[in-house]
């Protein structure tokens, strides 16, 4: 049984599609999407040799080799520009998922949708995306096992004002999770916020810098932004 997290992000890939999954661990998430549907085509990239084999296990196993083909490899490196419609890249950091999508930009040639899910710091996914000419078109947020995951769901094109009003606040809390509000929202954004105030109550206790009273700062706005929230 698929996790909520991934059956998420699967809910995001058309049917039909040619997906490359990066890091895609056991490769769960291209087997179901291909069990799902008979023309759903996918790419199954991995970095590190343990994951690599037990991704080519389940394949085989599922019975699945003739449509996903287990790559070795860094990031957006396993694929041809043109290859994949669909990227899906879930389970990371935001800076290593930005990481990949900016070392392998082009690569992205022909490719229509990012689906990303960051573990944690997806704002730097959303500057990157609004950088780069990608549109977020849809959030999700949810618990499992009492982790919260954020999904970004992305497409070609120009933001056209979704971040308009406020873009520190957008960026940072999600345009479309900002508007819903849900549990899962509230829980991440209390958690965060009790764990600022304590960083910030640690740090008044050290020697003070020009770097240190930045990250004061810096912190004392994202707490400022979630409380009025
Ligand atoms: N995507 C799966 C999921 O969401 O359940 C697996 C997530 S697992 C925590 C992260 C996987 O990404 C690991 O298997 C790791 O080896 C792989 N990985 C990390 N950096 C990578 C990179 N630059 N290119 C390809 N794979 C990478």
């Amino acid at each position: 049984q698929l996790s909520n997290r991934l059956i998420k992000v699967a809910d995001y890939v058309p049917p039909g599609a040619t997906v490359a999954d990066i890091g895609s661990d056991h490769a769960y998430l291209p087997c179901y999407l291909c069990l799902q549907h008979a023309g759903t085509r996918a790419i199954a990239g991995e970095v590190n040799e343990g994951p690599f084999q037990s991704a080519k296990e389940q394949v085989a196993r599922t019975g699945l080799s003739g449509r996903i083909d287990v790559r070795k490899g860094n990031g957006l490196e396993v694929i041809e520009p043109g290859e994949a419609d669909v990227i899906t890249i879930a389970g990371m950091g935001g800076s290593l998922i930005t990481s990949i999508l900016e070392e392998g930009k082009e690569k992205l040639e022909g490719v229509s949708r990012l689906v990303l899910q960051p573990n944690v710091a997806a704002e730097v996914i959303r500057a990157w995306l609004r950088a780069n000419q990608w549109v977020l078109t849809a959030e999700e947020i949810l618990e499992e096992d009492e982790k919260v995951y954020e999904i970004l769901v992305a497409e070609r094109g120009d933001d056209a004002g979704l971040y308009a009003g406020d873009v520190e606040k957008k960026l940072l809390l999600g345009p479309y999770l900002l508007k819903q509000k849900n549990e899962a929202f509230q829980k991440k954004w209390r958690h965060e916020l009790t764990n600022w105030k304590r960083i910030l109550d640690q740090q008044a206790r050290a020697t003070e810098t020009e770097e240190l009273r930045q990250r004061q700062k810096q912190l004392q706005n994202q707490i400022n932004i979630v409380e009025e929230v």
